[in-house]
């Protein structure tokens, strides 16, 4: 965004403060910094030369969940999150990045093989024991504040990548559709058993599906304002994709698709556009594209759905995934009060900032525990980490799954 378009959304602010009762951060710290309206005061102080990046200034433009919920309520529709986000990348470019997240954007996010060797090491300091080891000894609580209870944030890896574990094309007689799957990072180090439901779903609705070799969707540096990596990413997404020849690119993560939506800003061309109209959600999808047939397997719960940001506000969808929940069989949908607000996770602020992202998350915790459901379900790998790790630290008895895995139960699972 351009400076002269910065200003004049931030011309437009009021400052009715109608941003506060929608801000997660400013419920649980009533620090007008951290609300939308603070934060316009700010951004535009510091345009006019009033103020500089000072290490406080950054302090307070890292501490935003980017949930959208303020622009929701705001009468003048300033979009908060993307004014973050060119802040962000001024001090990026005037102040640097650090040096492991330039590392990580630049040389793991851009390389496939690199970034599966990271996971394999992972995988290894869980499953040899290293890890029973580092939590027995207690060394993380001498090395850091918070650094013992943050490393339990770190999910189990998968053995083997979801990527390779299938192949590039699954074919099915009389294909309906020919699609493609984007299964962004986490489904694929972490969650590979989200991918094989995905992978049943759309088998189920006789559709040829295509996973080409494909890189990060580049939230993780855009939201640290590097552009410059975001925009090396799409642009080898948009080819990767573009040779698949395919009606839909789907995705099982409500951050990634966002992500892969703005391509068509981000980039301008042509290319990029014709690559964002094809990009959608899973549960949408499956709602509005193709006639949706649930499995006749009873899945016997009372289920909830948790509304990711980026899916909701980012996206808009909002209906479809409860259309499809409501349609499976033995399922009772109960809906909990504030779905749609930010769980914490918001990528890395759950690292960054874990004890008010815990805060955060606690408000979503009670509002699941409400409902009587056993089952709570999004369509986020990240608010899928950040809930289940809330819900431990709570001890509810409540599990935790992507909407793909409730799904393919009516099929009978993945194994
Ligand atoms: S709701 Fe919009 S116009 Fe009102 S204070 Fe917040 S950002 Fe400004
Ligand atoms: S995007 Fe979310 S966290 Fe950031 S100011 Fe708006 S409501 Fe608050």
């Amino acid at each position: 965004m351009d400076e002269k378009t910065i200003k004049e959304y931030l011309n437009r602010c009021s400052k009715c403060g109608g941003c506060m009762a929608a801000c997660p951060l400013f419920a649980e710290t009533q620090m007008e910094p951290l609300v939308a309206r603070g934060k316009l005061f700010l951004i535009k102080n510091y345009l006019d030369g009033n103020l500089d990046l000072s290490k406080k200034m950054m302090e307070l433009m890292s501490l935003c969940l980017l949930c959208k919920a303020c622009t929701d309520q705001c009468p003048n529709s300033i979009p908060v999150d993307q004014l973050v986000l060119s802040i962000r990348q001024e001090i990026a470019q005037h102040k640097g990045i650090s040096f492991v997240k330039k590392n990580i954007f630049q040389h793991f996010l851009q390389n496939n093989g690199r970034l599966n060797i990271a996971a394999k090491m992972a995988n290894l300091y869980q499953r040899s024991g290293l890890q029973w080891l580092v939590r027995k000894s207690g060394i993380l609580g001498l090395l850091g504040r918070d650094l013992a209870k943050k490393e339990k944030l770190l999910p189990e890896m998968a053995k083997v990548p979801f990527r390779a574990q299938v192949p590039k094309l699954i074919s099915v007689s009389n294909p309906q559709m020919r699609v493609a799957y984007y299964t962004g990072c986490v489904t694929n180090y972490v969650f590979p058993q989200t991918g094989h439901a995905v992978l049943e779903i759309l088998r189920n609705h006789s559709l040829e599906v295509v996973i080409p070799e494909q890189w990060c969707c580049g939230i993780p540096a855009l939201a640290s304002g590097d552009e410059g990596s975001t925009v090396e990413l799409a642009k080898k997404n948009i080819k990767a994709f573009q040779e698949a020849g395919v009606d839909y690119i789907i995705t099982d993560c409500a951050s990634c698709g966002s992500m892969l939506h703005e391509y068509a800003d981000l980039i301008g061309s042509g290319d990029a556009h014709f690559f964002a109209d094809k990009v959608v959600d899973l549960s949408q999808f499956l709602a509005e594209v193709v006639d949706f047939t649930p499995g006749d397997k009873e899945i016997g719960c009372v289920v909830t759905y948790h509304d990711p940001c980026h899916l909701n506000r980012g996206q808009g969808v909002r209906e479809a995934p409860r259309k499809l929940l409501k349609s499976l069989p033995g399922v009772i949908f109960k809906e909990m009060k504030e779905a749609d607000r930010c769980c914490g996770a918001a990528g890395s602020f759950n690292l960054t900032y874990y004890d008010l992202a815990n805060k955060v998350g606690h408000r979503k915790v009670c509002n699941i525990k409400d409902t009587g459901a056993n089952v709570v379900t999004t369509e986020c790998p990240s608010c899928i980490m950040q809930i289940r790790h809330l819900i431990e630290l709570e001890q509810i008895p409540v599990e935790v799954t992507h909407l793909a895995e409730l799904i393919s139960k009516s099929y009978g699972g993945v194994s």
